[in-house]
């Protein structure tokens, strides 16, 4: 509006001086001039961000100054608490006793806080951008990594201090984004330590003193000169010192196969062979259900056959202790859509779905008296479980009362021997 007027003031005053033209001319590039000088003042407004020292012009001039002044107090009000945000999601989270490192898709660092730093010796800034894996230098951290199975979590060696140990688990974060989490559990390791070896040194030295007693039950029981009234007591005497060498015996084997590492991939199993086997050593008494086998998988298995075949003995010698004589007992090798599957069925009792994870506890029991009467010990699922594991396997077992139980262990491909089938 105002530039409109200064127009026609000098388009007037060129009109008086009979130079309408010439007046119109100059009062446009006296207003050319002005509204340039407000756009030099606002790009320098605008770059030195100080909207008070040139503040200037009226109308739209005005208008704009004061929008893009509100904006930039607006937007610089955000960003301050964004930044205090960011500062206290910072301080909580170096205040977590548990590492944590975000990575991108191609598992390079993109954050960590200070835990993660302690534990698992990363240097925040340096190492911002390097491939984890690249850092942490362990293949089961990079099989953790690569893996999509975010249930997953394992216990290694502290890459910083010898002797601790850390946990670690990945769970999904943002898009395309992993959190690799950290835990020191170093005391939780060293008390299971503790609790394995104390049960394999008490196992040790119960088990001499169990010799000699047992010996001289043997002797005695023998002995034509016992007094008859002492006949029953030593035969008592002598089957629970049988049944205690062997749960010693059992828990020794237990704190073997718990300190042992994965077992070796060298022997190869021909598990069909071994069923044939197994089946014919066990100890069959009247009145127990039929086993029946079917064997499609022909490749051999790597691992220990010692080992197997007390899975096998176990598991059988359970499907036979609950299973009546007019049931069935199936066991089967076969081929998984990854793997191969050994497996024992039966159509016995059947166990009720609240004890099922805790069946391979040690000493764990469903029926305590019917499972001591029937010659249970508790011990030997424990034993299937700790095989399994160290043939990176796993137990997956299914069950309904009334119509019997299915103890499946599933082997990987790894653990198959591809060049024979
Ligand atoms: P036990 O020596 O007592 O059989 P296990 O560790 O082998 O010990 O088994 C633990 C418990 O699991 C057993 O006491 C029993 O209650 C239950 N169990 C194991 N196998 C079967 C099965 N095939 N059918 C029903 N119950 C079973």
């Amino acid at each position: 509006m105002s530039l409109l007027l200064f127009l026609l003031l000098g388009a007037l005053i060129g009109w008086y001086y009979d130079r309408t033209i010439t007046g119109l001319l100059i009062a446009s590039l006296l207003g050319l001039a002005w509204q340039t000088r407000q756009l030099l003042q606002f790009e320098r407004a605008l770059r030195t961000d100080n909207f008070d020292k040139f503040r200037y012009g009226e109308g739209i001039w005005e208008q704009l100054f004061s929008r893009v002044r509100f904006d930039r107090e607006r937007g610089r009000r955000r960003k301050e608490a964004y930044r205090n945000l960011l500062k206290e999601v910072r301080k909580s989270t170096d205040a977590m006793p548990d590492g944590a490192i975000i990575l991108n898709s191609r598992n390079e660092i993109v954050a960590c806080n200070r835990a993660a730093s302690v534990l698992g010796g990363l240097k925040r800034k340096k190492d911002r951008g390097q491939r984890l894996d690249n850092i942490l230098r362990d293949q089961s951290i990079s099989a953790l990594i690569n893996a999509s199975n975010f249930d997953q979590s394992i216990e290694v060696a502290s890459p910083v201090r010898d002797g601790d140990w850390l946990n670690c688990r990945v769970v999904p974060y943002g898009v395309d984004q992993k959190l690799f989490l950290l835990r020191d559990v170093t005391e939780r390791v060293r008390l299971g330590k503790m609790r394995r070896d104390f049960v394999a040194n008490a196992s040790h030295e119960l088990r001499s003193p169990l010799t000699v007693i047992g010996g001289y039950l043997e002797a005695l029981s023998d002995d034509d000169e016992l007094p008859p009234q002492w006949e029953k007591p030593v035969q008592q005497m002598r089957s629970q010192s049988e049944r205690m060498q062997q749960i010693l015996a059992v828990l020794m084997e237990l704190s073997r196969l718990e300190n042992a590492t994965s077992a070796s991939h060298e022997e190869a199993i021909d598990v069909g062979s071994l069923i044939n086997k197994v089946l014919t050593s066990l100890p069959r008494q009247p009145g127990q259900a039929d086993i029946s086998t079917k064997v499609t998988c022909s490749t051999q298995l790597l691992g220990r056959e010692a080992e197997i075949e007390s899975v096998l003995v176990n598991l059988l010698a359970n499907a036979l202790r609950y299973t009546s004589a007019d049931g069935s007992i199936n066991v089967s090798w076969t081929h998984d859509t990854d793997g191969a599957s050994l497996v024992v069925e039966d159509t016995g009792i059947g166990i009720e779905a609240e004890h099922l994870h805790r069946l391979t506890e040690r000493f764990f029991r469903v029926d305590r008296g019917r499972s001591r009467d029937d010659g249970g010990v508790g011990l030997g699922l424990a034993i299937v479980k700790h095989v399994l594991v160290r043939h990176d396997a796993e137990l997956d077992i299914r069950s309904e009362p009334g119509s019997g139980s299915c103890f499946r262990c599933v082997f990987p491909a790894s653990r198959l021997d591809k060049s024979v089938s």
